[in-house]
């Protein structure tokens, strides 16, 4: 999937916009880019990446693309890794930002008679939010809870009906959980989840899905580029729509740059057709995913991205090979007698890559089989022969990162 005509024209128009206003972001980047010339699906390859650091450089508002007057809001993305990023929005961002998660809703079967309990923060960051405007949109009744307190959010949950409930992975188990241990499951009206889309296992999914009684929904975005709305799944399958009348969506190989055919995985590059406060050209979201080329059966004709298997400054390249922790996860889910628990060696023997996967078993299988047939899946699904070895449960250590589970020991 290339860029089409249309979305050339809408991003020569952003370009122009960004010189014009000599917006400091991309002042030297784009110095020397003549936006009448960006004609070709090749041309927009070769424009610069935008990185999250260089939003961070210029800090407060040095990727406003606006005067001032226009300018009705800014979000921010949260600051645990130093200075945060800000997000300047032009009242268009909005109402557009407002569209696209209202479409999510509509995409997800949720109604104008639905009753929409909101449990992500409100304030700068644009989760709370988002959902909230999206939901205003639709004509539905937004219930503005934001987290924490959960005997009120049971309370409100049950007085009011709700019908839908917004949440991140993690609040909406702990919800679920809450609602078993309460035998409160008959009082709860929800019909659907719609939950903010990262890595999150199918167990997880499988015990929201069935302690709430709900379908669920992931649901994409970033604050940089408007913030959630941006793309979700549809009632008849898993990957995700997005909405290419809005935003460009690449998928790039993290470490080369370069473009990968449809259907492989790489990291998500994003560039904004439309939005005025702050463009973002190519912008690098270290999001982990695939297009998925096959026709959706719903018949919408938005294109779709795969579920987020992870973040690409966890990928690992052996022989040629892109791996991602998400990928080794998959594999041992399954296999029939392995545990959640893994570790990743990469050695480098005599000239060549060897990578050892170490996983745990249930208790009374024969683990020379185990390795047999994770090897066999694991070169089936990722295309690499690994050394399997079976441990037993409680050998390998435990760790709350995903990315301390791979050792690469060749450099
Ligand atoms: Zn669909």
């Amino acid at each position: 999937m290339r860029i089409n005509k249309f979305q050339l024209a809408l991003v020569r128009e952003r370009l122009r916009a960004l010189k014009n206003f000599q917006t400091p972001l991309y002042k030297d980047k784009l110095a020397d880019i003549d936006p009448d010339e960006l004609l070709t699906p090749e041309q927009f390859e070769s424009l610069p990446f935008t990185e999250k650091a260089e939003l961070r450089e210029v800090y407060p508002l040095g990727n406003q693309a606006v005067p001032d007057e226009q300018i009705v809001r800014i979000h921010s993305s949260s600051g645990t890794t130093g200075t945060p990023i800000i997000i300047p929005y032009t009242r268009k961002d909005v109402e557009d930002w407002a569209d696209m998660f209202a479409r999510c809703y509509a995409v997800a079967g949720i109604t104008a008679a639905d009753r929409i309990h909101i449990t992500p923060g409100y304030g700068l960051w644009t989760a709370g939010i988002g959902f909230q405007l999206g939901c205003e949109k639709l004509g539905a009744m937004a219930i503005p809870m934001g987290p924490g307190n959960t005997d009120k959010q049971l309370k409100m949950m049950m007085d009011m009906k709700s019908t839908v409930l917004c949440a991140t992975s993690s609040y909406a188990l702990l919800l679920a959980e809450e609602i078993e241990k309460r035998g409160i499951g008959d009082k709860i009206c929800l019909k659907k989840g719609v939950i903010g889309s990262e890595r999150w296992g199918d167990k997880m999914r499988a015990r929201i899905s069935r302690e709430l009684g709900v379908e669920l929904y992931d649901i994409y975005g970033l604050t940089e580029i408007y913030g959630p709305g941006i793309g979700i799944n549809c009632e008849k399958d898993e990957p995700m729509h997005y909405w290419d009348d809005y935003i460009y969506l690449e998928i790039i190989d993290p470490k080369t740059g370069k473009n990968v055919p449809d259907g492989e995985i790489g990291e998500i590059v994003i560039t904004t057709l439309r939005k005025e406060g702050a463009p973002l050209i190519r912008y690098r979201t270290h999001d982990l995913s695939r297009i998925v080329p096959e026709p959706c059966s719903c018949g919408l004709s938005y294109p779709r991205i795969d579920r987020i298997i992870g973040r690409s400054d966890d990928m690992i390249k052996v022989k040629g090979v892109n791996i991602y922790p998400g990928q080794v996860e998959d594999v041992l889910r399954e296999v029939e007698g392995v545990s959640s628990e893994y570790q990743v060696m990469i050695d480098h023997v005599n000239g060549k890559d060897i990578m050892t996967l170490f996983f745990e078993t249930d208790a009374g299988v024969v683990k020379k089989e185990v390795e047999k047939t994770v090897q066999s899946v694991f070169k089936a699904r990722v295309g690499l022969m690994v050394e399997p070895k079976a441990v037993s449960i409680g050998e390998l250590p435990r760790s709350e990162k995903k990315s301390t589970r791979i050792f690469d020991n060749r450099y």
